[in-house]
C-alpha cells in the first residue's frame, strides 16, 4: 500500500471504535464492558437455492444477536451484494444502541443475505427467503428474535419469512416479524414509520439552531424506503429537495424537485434517473452541493475522509446507518456541521416496529394518527435526551446518543446480574 493511502475501515471496525469512545466517556466499568463489546450469537449459514434456469446456487447467509440484556433481539434483514459478517455484526451493535436510546424494550440484532436481488426473480427471491428463514428459525421468534425490512427486503419478503415461521408452529405467528402487510398484521405508518422519524429530529435539530424548515435546501442521497419518505415529507412542509440519487443516477433542480412525481417515475422506471425537469449529477458533485440539509439515506461509508471538506450542508441527517465514517466525522465537527446521528436519525423503523409488535400482541390494531402522535413524542423525547447529554458531557451528538444508548444498555446487563 502506498504511504499516502489511507486503509478503509470495517463498518465494524467503525461501530466498535465508536463503542469504545462512548464506554471511555462513560467510565464504563472493564467487566461490563467486555461483556456488551461482542456479539452473544453470531449464525452463518448456507442458503441453497434452485434459480430459474434449474441449477443450485448457494447463497450465504447471517443472523447475529449482539446483546439482548433489555429483550429480544430486532432488527433487520439486508439483501445485497456486499453483505458480510462484519457488516451484520456492525449493524447489530448499531440496533442495540438504537433500540435504547428510543427506549423501546428491544436487544439489537442483524441479519442478511450476500445477493443480488436486482438480477433475480421474484421466485428465486421466494426460494431464497423461506430457505433462509428456515436456517435462522432456531434464533427467531416474537419472544427471541424480531426481523424487519432493511435495504432490498421489502413487506413481502416479511411475509414470506412469517409464513415459513408458522408453517413449523402450525398455527400463525405475525409477531415474528415486523414490517408486514397490513393484511398480515403489518401496522399502519410503518411503511413510511423511518423517513418520518428522520422528518421530526430535522424538525428539532432545525429548531435548536434556528433555522427555518421553511424553504429550507435539502439533498438526498439514496432514494429508497427512508429517503424517499423523509423528501416527500420535507417537501409537503415546504422545503425544496433540490436533488437525490439512487444506485442508477443523481438528479437536480435548483428550484425544488416534485417529490411525489419523482416518486412516481421512480416506481413506473426503477430509478430517478432521466426524471422530466432534471439535470443528471455525478454523486460526488451531489453530495458536495450547497444546502442546508443533507440526508444520507443508501448505505455505509458514503461521508469519508476523502470528501467530507467538500460537504457544504449545515445539517446532516444520518437516514442510513453508518453513512458517516469516524474521519468524516471529525472534519464535519471542525466545520461546525450539525450531525444528527443514525441510532437517533433513523430510530422511526424499529419504533413504529416495537408498535407493530404490541399490536399483534395485543390483536388490536391503532389508527395511523395514533401511530404519528406516538412515534413523534418518541423521537422528539429522545432527540431532547441526546442534545441534553450533548451539551453536559460536551461532547458530539454521535457520541451523546452512543452514550445515551450504552448507559442504558449497560445497567439492563449490570441489574440482571449477568456477571459474576
Ligand atoms: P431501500 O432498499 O428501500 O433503498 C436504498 C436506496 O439506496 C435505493 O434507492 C438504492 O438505489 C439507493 N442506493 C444504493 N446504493 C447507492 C449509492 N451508492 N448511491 C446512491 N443511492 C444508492 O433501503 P432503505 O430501507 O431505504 O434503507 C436505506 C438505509 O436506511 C440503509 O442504510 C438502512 O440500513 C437504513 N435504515 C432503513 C430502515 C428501514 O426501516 N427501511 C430503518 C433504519 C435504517
Amino acid at each position: 500500500m502506498p504511504a499516502t493511502e489511507t486503509k478503509v475501515k470495517s463498518a465494524y471496525e467503525v461501530a466498535l471504535e465508536e463503542f469504545d469512545a462512548a464506554a471511555d466517556a462513560l467510565e464504563l466499568e472493564n467487566d461490563l464492558r467486555a461483556m456488551i463489546r461482542f456479539p452473544e450469537k453470531v449464525l452463518e449459514v448456507s442458503v441453497p437455492v434452485r434459480m430459474d434456469n434449474g441449477q443450485v446456487t448457494a447463497f450465504q447467509g447471517y443472523r447475529v444477536q449482539y446483546n439482548t440484556s433489555r429483550g429480544p433481539g430486532k432488527g433487520g434483514i439486508r439483501y445485497h451484494p456486499a453483505v458480510t459478517v462484519d457488516k451484520i455484526k456492525a449493524l447489530a451493535l448499531w440496533m442495540t444502541l438504537k433500540c435504547a436510546v428510543v427506549n423501546i424494550p428491544f436487544g439489537g440484532a442483524k441479519g442478511g443475505v450476500t445477493c443480488n436481488p436486482k438480477e433475480m426473480s421474484p421466485n428465486e427471491i421466494e426460494r431464497l427467503t423461506r430457505r433462509y428463514a428456515a436456517s435462522i428459525l432456531p434464533l427467531i421468534g416474537p419472544a427471541q428474535d424480531i426481523p424487519a425490512p432493511d435495504v432490498y427486503t421489502n413487506p413481502q419478503v416479511m411475509a414470506w419469512i412469517m409464513d415459513t415461521y408458522s408453517m413449523t408452529t402450525g398455527f400463525v405467528v405475525p409477531g415474528v416479524v415486523t414490517g408486514k402487510p397490513l393484511s398480515l398484521g403489518g401496522s399502519l405508518g410503518r411503511n413510511e414509520a423511518t423517513g418520518r422519524g428522520v422528518f421530526y429530529t430535522i424538525e428539532c435539530a432545525c429548531d435548536h439552531l434556528r433555522l427555518p424548515l421553511k424553504g429550507a435546501r435539502v439533498v438526498v442521497q439514496g432514494f429508497g424506503n427512508a429517503g424517499s419518505c423523509a423528501a416527500h415529507l420535507l417537501d409537503t412542509n415546504q422545503a425544496y429537495v433540490i436533488a437525490v440519487s439512487d444506485s442508477r443516477g443523481c438528479v437536480y433542480n435548483e428550484d425544488g424537485l416534485d417529490i411525489p412525481k419523482l416518486m412516481l417515475h421512480k416506481e413506473k422506471t426503477g430509478s430517478v434517473a432521466n426524471f422530466h425537469g432534471s439535470e443528471a449529477l455525478s454523486p460526488e458533485e451531489l453530495l458536495s452541493l450547497p444546502c442546508d440539509i443533507l440526508i444520507p439515506a443508501a448505505l455505509e461509508n458514503t461521508i469519508n475522509g476523502d470528501n467530507a471538506s467538500s460537504v457544504k450542508a449545515r445539517i446532516i441527517a444520518e437516514a442510513a446507518n453508518g453513512p458517516v465514517t469516524p474521519e468524516a466525522d471529525k472534519i464535519l465537527e471542525a466545520k461546525g456541521t450539525f450531525v444528527i446521528p443514525d441510532i437517533l436519525c433513523n430510530a422511526g423503523g424499529v419504533t413504529v416496529s416495537y408498535f407493530e409488535w404490541v399490536q399483534d400482541a395485543q390483536h388490536l390494531f391503532w389508527e395511523a394518527q395514533d401511530v404519528y402522535g406516538r412515534l413523534e413524542h418518541v423521537m422528539k423525547k429522545s432527540f431532547q435526551e441526546v442534545l441534553r447529554m450533548q451539551a453536559e458531557r460536551k461532547v458530539s451528538m454521535r457520541t451523546a446518543a452512543d452514550m445515551l444508548g450504552l448507559s442504558r444498555v449497560a445497567e439492563a446487563t449490570r441489574l440482571r446480574g449477568l456477571y459474576p
